[in-house]
């Protein structure tokens, strides 16, 4: 294609678009390829010549789905001006996004691909405002403004061995907004069979040079209560029990924060019963923004997510702000009557291994073999347990 064609050719696209941004322009149900947006203005159809496909059938108007779109868009962002944004230094306080990108990122998958630009073009001509919108519903964010004197209380009660106190304490103190999103969150997590049971055999490596001969499950296990840094999903003083699925995969995690050089105790356990966990190995598709309830749900699947995104990165002890929200989530989690027992997620530095935490302090770390009881334990075998130098075992790969 030469220059002047290429001109004309974006021209004539241009043309087209205009003069289907109108307010008459007829959209048969084929065209309009979400399900849920078409639910919502089915009600208005009427017999048509669509805009787009040529084909004769049940059409709508531009003006009609102007106000569905609308309405979902209201649920997601706010304008600048009554978000109470502002401007400093030339930059807004918050990340603001102008109206075609948002009307065109919420049609990328609900019209078809000839509809999209003259209905974003229609729909943002007629909602622009002066300096455009901001998300209003960033749950990942108001955790960070979690009241610091609820943190301090939680961290200060679990330093005092108190973990499942102080994890009720903390979901109590959790504002409504938050609560009803975590709520949303293990609701959608049940819809999606997220709540499963396994019984992983579990990998775990504690530094330590050969005289400190760790070969006792209280040793390799759980670190003692009010003892235990802050974790991905700890806060500092809860213990639990990080293990991997494969002998390399807790080798890499401890070389990450240990060194290459590190001198470990490793050694497996096996769970004395099937485990009650929360799955986000995978994480679910979010919902067509069109759907009942759409908001809350893609809120809830956006934070986890971002969850299993956070989690699966290599700890950084020093980083405690990083985890903030997912250790209030996780306390949530087992603060909650039935709550899981564990969290299964990936590992980023071995796709070939599954991360576990598991909620069993110190004492349910046991050798040989467990109590009879229904609790959970972690039973340690002993013919597992070795000491290695992490670099030895994995080669040059971390
Ligand atoms: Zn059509």
């Amino acid at each position: 294609m030469t220059p002047q064609s290429m001109h004309d050719a974006i021209e004539e696209w241009e043309s087209n678009v205009e003069a289907l941004a109108t307010e008459t322009t007829l959209v048969c149900s084929r065209c309009i390829t979400d399900t849920d947006l078409w639910t919502s203005v089915e009600p208005a159809e009427e017999p048509g010549l669509c805009g787009f496909c040529g084909t004769q059938g049940n059409c709508v108007t531009f003006e009609n789905l102007e106000p569905v779109i609308v309405e979902v868009i209201g649920q997601f962002y706010v304008s600048v001006e009554e978000s109470g944004a502002f401007h400093d230094d030339g930059e807004w306080s918050e990340h603001v996004e102008d109206i075609q990108n948002i009307v065109n990122e919420l049609l990328q998958d609900a019209v078809d691909s000839d509809v999209q630009a003259p209905l974003v073009r229609y729909v943002s001509s007629r909602n622009a405002v002066q300096y455009g919108f901001v998300r209003t519903r960033d749950l990942w964010a108001s955790l960070y403004e979690f009241h610091e004197g609820d943190w301090h209380r939680f961290v200060e009660e679990a330093r005092a061995g108190e973990p499942l106190k102080a994890a009720a304490g903390l979901a109590a103190a959790l504002n409504p907004t938050v609560r009803r999103l975590f709520a949303k969150i293990t609701e959608v997590a049940t819809l999606e069979d997220r709540f499963r049971e396994a019984q992983p055999l579990l990998w775990r490596c504690r530094p330590g040079p050969l005289v400190a001969d760790y070969c006792h499950a209280q040793e390799l296990g759980t670190a003692p209560d009010g003892m235990a840094s802050a974790g991905r999903l700890n806060a500092a003083g809860h213990s639990c029990f990080y293990g991997s699925t494969t002998k390399r995969g807790a080798v890499i995690e401890s070389a990450k924060h240990g060194g290459a050089d590190v001198e470990l105790w490793a050694g497996r356990f096996t769970p004395s019963r099937g485990v009650f966990h929360l799955d986000v190995m995978e994480v679910p598709d979010a919902p067509s923004p069109f759907a009942p309830d759409a908001a809350d749900t893609h809120d809830a699947i956006e934070f986890l997510a971002r969850f299993a995104e956070t989690i699966r990165q290599p700890n950084n002890p020093e980083d405690t702000q990083h985890y903030l929200p997912t250790q209030i989530f996780t306390a949530y989690l087992i603060a909650s009557q039935d709550g899981p027992e564990a969290i299964r997620f990936a590992s980023s530095i071995d796709p070939t291994s599954e991360n576990w935490v598991v909620f069993v302090d110190r004492d349910h770390c046991v050798d040989s073999q467990a109590p009879d009881e229904p609790e959970l334990y972690l039973v340690l075998e002993p013919e597992t347990v070795e000491h290695l130098i992490a670099n030895d075992f994995i080669g040059d790969s971390v």
